[in-house]
């Protein structure tokens, strides 16, 4: 494999890490058994910000061989991987024990297994055992799962609300650092972001009236935060900035409650920016007449 060909295929895999879909996962399957050791390690990775979409016990499957890898960071990141699956991981523990008793593995190694054997561990405890974890923000009791995909993301434990709304502060705050200031839109309202400064433009311009705020509403029990909400028509505009897995798990569960409470909703993403005219007309036109 050529360095130009591992690089393209690098930034592809991570890309499907970033799909939050099911469908990339027999690709996915396929890098785990590249002759690059990189794209072995990317696709390990991507695996596991795919927990909670995926197949679980075909990702553990998938996962497990490559903790004996001849590279490692590939058995570092493989360890990592399995930890997301929480409880569904507990077959791995035995071989994480192993790679930490081996006095020949690299001690960043051993730091990823020990990370990750703790968090099947204390799942596995709170399913069998029935041991209760709090979430560290909002005191509720969460669930083993909620407890392993939040201590692999962020060290700490969060109820899989308290998980989305970190996620969202760190959207906006990522937004905001980036952009380096705050956007006024052509009617005065302040947004985050370029594409939420387009969807405004294109409302005004619509002569279509809309509310737009920052702060969460809870629709049973689950903080949404509706980017724009167009009061004449009932409608619901969110404009999905952010990339990462973990936040668009996050996404489906709310595209699903807002179909189940009946809410018409519209999602745009970053890379309807370019055709929004046509894209959100379209959209538009499923529920209004345009
Ligand atoms: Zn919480």
């Amino acid at each position: 494999m050529n360095i130009a060909n591992e690089k393209t295929l690098a930034s592809y895999i991570k890309q499907l890490g970033e799909s939050a879909s099911v469908d990339v996962y027999p690709e996915l399957a396929k890098f785990a058994k590249s002759e690059s050791p990189l794209l072995r390690r990317l696709a390990a990775s991507a695996v596991g910000k795919l927990s909670g979409i995926v197949d679980s016990s075909a990702s553990i499957e998938l996962l497990r061989p490559l903790l004996f890898d001849l590279h490692p960071q590939v058995r570092q990141y493989s360890a990592k991987a399995l930890g997301a699956f929480g409880v569904k991981a507990a077959p791995a523990l035995d071989d994480l024990r192993d790679m930490y008793r081996n006095p020949e593995e690299k001690d960043y190694v051993k730091r990823s297994v020990i990370a990750s054997g703790k968090i099947i561990k204390n799942a596995v405890e709170m399913a069998e055992k029935g041991k209760k974890h709090k979430c560290g923000r909002c005191s509720v009791s969460i669930s083993p799962d909620e407890y392993a995909r939040s201590q692999k993301a962020f060290e700490r434990s969060f109820c899989d609300n308290c998980f989305d709304e970190v996620y969202l502060k760190r959207r906006n705050f990522d937004t905001k650092v980036e952009l380096n200031k705050t956007i006024q839109a052509k009617d005065g309202t302040i947004v985050q972001s370029d594409g939420e400064l387009k969807i405004a433009g294109w409302l005004t311009t619509n002569n279509i009236r809309y509310r737009y705020d920052e702060r969460f509403r809870i629709i049973e029990g689950t903080a949404i935060r509706p980017d724009f909400y167009l009061p004449e028509f009932d409608i619901y505009i969110e404009y999905w900035g952010m990339d990462t897995a973990d936040y668009k798990i996050g996404m489906l569960k709310k595209q699903k409650l807002y179909q189940q409470q009946g809410k018409k909703i519209i999602s745009l993403y970053p890379k309807d920016k370019n055709n929004l005219n046509t894209t959100l007309r379209n959209k538009l036109s499923k529920y209004i007449q345009i």
